[in-house]
C-alpha cells in the first residue's frame, strides 16, 4: 500500500512525471498541442484507473486477511452459564443456622446501620465507657453508626420477643481497622443468646462445644479465659487451638498457637433490665462468634483479606 502511494506521488503528483510533460507543452508548435494534450489526458486517465484498481485489490486483500484471522464459528454451541458457588462465609453461616434451628433457636436479622443506643447503650456500654474505645467505630453523620458487632440484635430480640428466648443473629459488622492478614474492616459474626430461668455457665459450655464440634467435624481443643465485656458478667474469652498450624504458631494465630474465637458469658443484669426483662427472674448466656474467622479455621485460609477481595480464583475453590 505504501509503495503504491509512492508511485502515485511520483507519477500523478503535483511535481510528478506527468506534470513535467505539461511543462514541455510550451516548446511544441501550436498545431501539435491539441493532439499532445489529448494523449496526455488519456495517459493520465489510464494511470489513475490503474492506480484505483490496484488500491482496491490491496484493500480487499487486507479485509480478507482480517476476516480470516477474526473468524468465529457462529454455529458452535455457546459455552453456557458458568456455575457459581456460595461464598465460604455463607456456607458456614447456613450450617450454623441449621444447627441452631435444630436446637430450638430462632435466626434473627438486624440493621447494619445501627443507633448508638442499640450498639452501645443498651449493651451496658455508657457514653464515657472505655469499652467504646476498644471498638473503632465508623460513625455516620446522623449520629448513627455501622454496627461494630451483631450484639445489638440481642437487644432487638429481647425487646421484640421477650423471655424465654433462644436466638442467633448472623451478619456483617464493621470496624475502622488497620487491615492485615488477620484484620478486616468488614467481616461476619454470629451472635447467640439464650434467656431462660436458671441458665448457667454449664449450659453455655454445652452449646459452645456442640457448636464447635459440628462446625469443625472433629474434637477441638478449647480454653476459657476470663474476659471483660460490659454486656456479660462473668465474661469469658473462648479460644480454640489454631487449626492451621495445630499449635506451634503461624500468622493467623499471631504465633501464639491459639485463636480467639468468641467472647461469651452470662448476660449482665443491666442488659436484661434495659430490654425490660427482670434479672431476678430470668438469666441467660450470650456469645459472639467470628463467622469469618471460623471460615478461615474451617478451610485453612490464612489471609482474611481474601474474603472481601472478590477474587474469582479464590471463590471458585468453594
Ligand atoms: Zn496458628
Amino acid at each position: 500500500m505504501e509503495a503504491l502511494e509512492g508511485v502515485r506521488v511520483d507519477v500523478l503528483g503535483r511535481k510528478g512525471t506527468l506534470g513535467q510533460f505539461s511543462k514541455e507543452f510550451g516548446k511544441l508548435a501550436p498545431q501539435e498541442r491539441a493532439a499532445a494534450g489529448k494523449a496526455l489526458n488519456a495517459a493520465k486517465d489510464a494511470l489513475e484507473s490503474a492506480f484505483e484498481a490496484r488500491k482496491h485489490s490491496f484493500d480487499t486483500e487486507a479485509l480478507n486477511a482480517r476476516l480470516g484471522s477474526e473468524w468465529i464459528d457462529l454455529t458452535l454451541p455457546a459455552p453456557g452459564a458458568r456455575p457459581g458457588s456460595l461464598h465460604p462465609v455463607t456456607q458456614v453461616q447456613m450450617e450454623l443456622e441449621d444447627l441452631f434451628t435444630s436446637l430450638g433457636f430462632a435466626v434473627l436479622d438486624g440493621p447494619e446501620v445501627e443507633t448508638e443506643y442499640h450498639n452501645f447503650d443498651a449493651l451496658n456500654i455508657p457514653a464515657s465507657h472505655p469499652a467504646r474505645d476498644m471498638q473503632d467505630t465508623f460513625w455516620l453523620t446522623d449520629s448513627n453508626l455501622l454496627r461494630t458487632h451483631t450484639s445489638p440484635v440481642q437487644v432487638r430480640g429481647m425487646e421484640r420477643l421477650g423471655p424465654p428466648l433462644r436466638m442467633i443473629a448472623p451478619g456483617r459488622v464493621f470496624r475502622n481497622e488497620e487491615v492485615d492478614a488477620s484484620h478486616e474492616h468488614t467481616f461476619y459474626q454470629v451472635e447467640g443468646m439464650m434467656v431462660d430461668r436458671n441458665v448457667s455457665v454449664a449450659h453455655m459450655l454445652y452449646f459452645m462445644k456442640t457448636l464447635l464440634s459440628a462446625i469443625f467435624r472433629r474434637e477441638v481443643t478449647i480454653r476459657l479465659r476470663p474476659g471483660y465485656f460490659p454486656f456479660v458478667e462473668p465474661g469469658f474469652e473462648l479460644d480454640i487451638q489454631c487449626l492451621i498450624c495445630g499449635g506451634p504458631g503461624c500468622p493467623v494465630c499471631k504465633q501464639s498457637g491459639w485463636v480467639e474465637l468468641m467472647p461469651c458469658g452470662l448476660v449482665h443484669p443491666n442488659v436484661l433490665r434495659m430490654s425490660g426483662i427482670d434479672p431476678d427472674e430470668w438469666g441467660g448466656f450470650a456469645f459472639g462468634l467470628g463467622l469469618t474467622r471460623l471460615a478461615m479455621m474451617r478451610y485453612g485460609i490464612d489471609d482474611i483479606r481474601l474474603f472481601e477481595s472478590g477474587d474469582l480464583r479464590f471463590l471458585r475453590q468453594f
